[in-house]
């Protein structure tokens, strides 16, 4: 049927390839967009276009600058620049950002090892990180998820950055085990953040 509406195929075929868009939801953000006023769904792919050309990757910490300025973090000079903060992706930034209560600077990994889904040491941001640590550097807090592969990931870092004078610290138990950070509430962050514990 949806054979002779091939407009209609090719939007629900352009929203399934939309990862963590749980395929029965596919057909009510097709209604949503379709019923979406035309000013607001231009203005809507005008946002994602630009974030698209304006927005890249900062090659310190990984989480997103605008192009044409500094990172917004790594540029701060109030920040302690000696005390880095290793997050899994920048949604998880972002929660320990909210929370009020850091003032040290980042490295986002772009995920964690898990060799079934093919995700090793190499697809994330941990060279980089190894060699950002210098003798500057203080302290390395591993804020990875307290899942097997966060857990394993921050082990793994952690025996790279052995040599370093850096302490190397992970966050308190506080945060149940197999949670996100990012769907955690600001004191429950902030609680775990302070209270981290050599790892
Ligand atoms: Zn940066």
């Amino acid at each position: 049927m949806l054979a002779k509406l091939p407009s209609l195929t090719k939007l629900i075929k352009v929203l399934q390839h939309v990862p963590y868009l749980a395929s029965k939801n596919v057909y009510r953000v097709a209604t949503h967009f379709l019923e979406m006023d035309t000013e607001r769904l231009r203005q809507f792919c005008q946002a994602l276009e630009h974030a698209k050309e304006s927005i890249t990757l900062c090659t310190t910490c990984y989480f997103w600058q605008e192009k044409d300025a500094a990172c917004a973090v790594c540029s701060d000079a109030r920040r302690n620049h000696a005390v880095i903060c290793v997050v899994e992706t920048w949604q998880e930034l972002v929660t320990i950002e909210k929370t009020g209560g850091y003032d040290g600077v980042y490295h986002v990994l772009g995920g964690v090892i898990s060799p079934l889904e093919g995700v090793g040491p190499e697809n994330l941001t941990i060279d980089p990180l190894i060699a950002r640590v210098d003798t500057q550097v203080h302290e390395v807090i591993l804020a990875t998820n307290q899942t097997p592969e966060g857990e394993a990931t921050a082990a793994f870092i952690a025996s790279k950055l052995k040599h370093t004078s850096a302490v190397i610290s992970c966050l308190a138990r506080g945060i149940p085990v197999g949670s996100s950070l990012e769907f955690m509430d600001r004191v429950t962050v902030y609680k775990a953040l302070s209270e981290r514990r050599p790892f």
